[in-house]
């Protein structure tokens, strides 16, 4: 079995109100996106890393995260679109001949090996499954005027985070024809409002069931300026 992780840097972070993408802020002596390289790297389960970055930061990345930290598992590293899921399509491209690949944000830096056991025992049994946690909080639909539209049953509510897992000829099944869609469409928007993450595109185009399986809650995604706060204090133990 080979099995890929497509990390994804390519994303320019607008809600982190900072010069430096969020992807490169450090979080003590490192910066976000070598945290869940480095897990990538230590794990047996992982062959090879594709890593996804804009396109003027390839050199960069490779001088920084290859020669530099020595994430000798990083075997390309490419350049990322103008959305998540035309960055997703890049490194599955780029991810040719593997039979699972792990789809990644950069910008969750605290993955464990326990998670990518979970994730490789599920893909034993069935080729798509996300990670993430039971809701903590109630969640409500708000109408457009500020109102309570619908409270949701908490208990069947999951929060979703990355890594997203599959069978590789699944997901790229899944992906190419949402690229072929997207070139026949009249607008672009209209795909584009719809996807937000990459369970999604198999769901929708294969109706694939996907299974739900448990992340943690310090695999968050640093957004925002609080997320680097909590963060830094996750940091310990994951260095
Ligand atoms: O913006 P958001 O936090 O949802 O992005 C999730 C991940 O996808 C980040 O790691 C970001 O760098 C990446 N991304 C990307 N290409 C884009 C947009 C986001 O690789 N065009």
């Amino acid at each position: 079995m080979r099995n890929v992780a497509i990390v994804l840097a390519g994303g320019n972070g607008s809600r982190m109100n900072s010069k430096i993408k969020k992807q490169y802020l450090q979080i003590g002596n490192y910066p976000v996106l070598w945290y869940s390289l480095r897990t990538f790297q230590n794990s047996p389960w992982i062959d090879e890393i594709v890593l996804v970055c804009g396109a003027g930061e390839i050199k960069r990345c490779r001088d920084q995260f290859v020669d530099q930290y020595g994430l000798s598992k990083i075997g390309k590293i490419v350049a990322g679109g103008r959305e998540r899921y035309h960055s997703v399509y890049e490194g599955l491209k780029a991810a040719e001949n593997c039979d699972n690949v792990l789809i990644h944000d950069g910008a969750r830096p605290f993955i464990s090996e326990e998670i990518l056991n979970r994730i490789f025992d599920t893909l034993k049994q069935c080729p798509a499954c996300v990670t993430g946690m039971p809701v903590k909080d109630t969640i409500k639909i708000g109408s457009t005027d500020g109102y309570v539209e619908q409270t949701l049953p908490r208990e069947k509510l999951w929060l979703i985070q990355t890594p997203q897992s599959f069978s590789y000829s699944l997901i790229r099944q899944a992906y190419d024809e949402l690229i072929r869609r997207e070139k026949e469409a009249e607008t672009q928007n209209d795909v584009e409002r719809k996807i937000t993450d990459d369970a999604m595109v198999v769901e929708t185009i294969l109706q694939t069931p996907v299974k739900l399986i448990k992340g943690s809650y310090d695999n968050i995604k640093i957004t925002t300026p609080e997320d680097l706060v909590l963060a830094k204090t996750l940091a310990d133990r994951y260095r």
